[in-house]
């Protein structure tokens, strides 16, 4: 069966079409259910300060407990959540769950930053700044233990809107970070103009660091730009004793990575930092 799409254009039918379809409006569902069920979990990987090895902010990632299929990463549901609009639940069960876990932190005399990825439909609610600031509120929660991470493509897309927005946030005393820094089509003018906090360099420019040099060269420069704008650099995805002496070199900030901890549940996370100095034994010095 083929299907005309327009002027020389021609679509072959397939049935897996109908099948994804499908398969993502059940997905859809069984979400929606999971959140009532509380199938939702969050885990947290730690953000190493890279100087003094402690650990001053944690990044939640949604994991969640599918009947009969384990685990399930936010790879495979996060999208399907976005294109049907189930995000913006979603994101509120994850903005509410890690600030009440970030709050509960404090009480008990650990602080701990919780950084939270928002999603572009998230972040364009016109209610998303008042839920931030009811959610502080509502936990008592210090504004600085709340990071928010956005994305390069979240800024663009209404650059003056998201700079009132973000402003707005800042304003209340949240941190703000650029997520997957290098991957979108930030203009430097942003950059400039964004009151963020943090750039997160992405995980794909630091696999091959640094025995590729180009990639080696990318994160020196964002090492830099992001120190001549007044920024934090945070290098993500570091699995080898190597990417993280080079990014000690190089002056980066901040680490997260298999290398040190992969995200882990909250009372996990609590034990690991209640050991002696919160490090895995095959951390090297820096
Ligand atoms: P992200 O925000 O860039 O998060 C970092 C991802 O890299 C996480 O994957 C983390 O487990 C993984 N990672 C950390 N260190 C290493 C490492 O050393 N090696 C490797 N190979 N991977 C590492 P995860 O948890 O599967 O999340 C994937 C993406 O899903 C996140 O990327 C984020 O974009 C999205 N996501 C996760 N949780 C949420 C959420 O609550 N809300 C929204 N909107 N998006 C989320
Ligand atoms: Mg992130
Ligand atoms: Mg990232
Ligand atoms: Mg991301």
């Amino acid at each position: 069966q083929v299907k005309e799409r327009g002027k020389g254009h021609y679509r072959f039918y397939q049935p897996e079409m109908n099948a994804d379809l499908l398969g993502r409006i059940q997905m859809d569902h069984a979400m929606r259910q999971g959140l009532q069920r509380g199938e939702f979990e969050l885990h947290y990987q730690p953000r190493v300060d890279l100087r003094s090895g402690t650990v001053p902010a944690c990044e939640a990632l949604v994991r969640w407990h599918r009947p009969g299929q384990g685990l399930v990463m936010p790879g495979t549901f996060i999208g399907v959540a976005e294109e049907t609009g189930l995000i913006a639940l979603l994101g509120h069960w994850v903005l509410q769950n890690a600030i009440a876990q970030a709050a509960r932190w404090a009480a008990e005399g650990r602080p701990l930053q919780v950084a939270v990825n928002v999603s572009a439909l998230q972040f364009q609610q016109a209610r998303f700044v008042q839920d931030v600031a009811d959610a502080l509120q509502q936990h008592r929660l210090p504004p600085h233990l709340l990071e928010l991470e956005l994305t390069e493509s979240i800024l663009i897309r209404d650059a003056e809107e998201a700079l009132g927005k973000l402003q707005a946030l800042a304003d209340l005393g949240v941190e703000l970070s650029l997520d997957d820094f290098g991957t979108g089509y930030s203009s430097l003018t942003y950059l400039k103009r964004f009151p963020l906090h943090r750039l997160k360099i992405d995980r794909s420019f630091l696999v091959s660091m640094p025995e590729d040099g180009a990639d080696a060269a990318i994160v020196a420069a964002i090492v830099q730009m992001g120190h001549a704008l007044s920024m934090e650099v945070v290098a993500e995805g570091v699995e080898r004793p190597e990417q993280l002496q080079r990014l000690h070199a190089l002056g980066c900030d901040h680490y997260q990575g298999f290398l040190f901890a992969r995200p882990m549940p909250a009372d996990a996370l609590r034990t690991r930092l209640a050991s002696p100095d919160g490090k895995p034994a095959q951390t090297p010095p820096p």
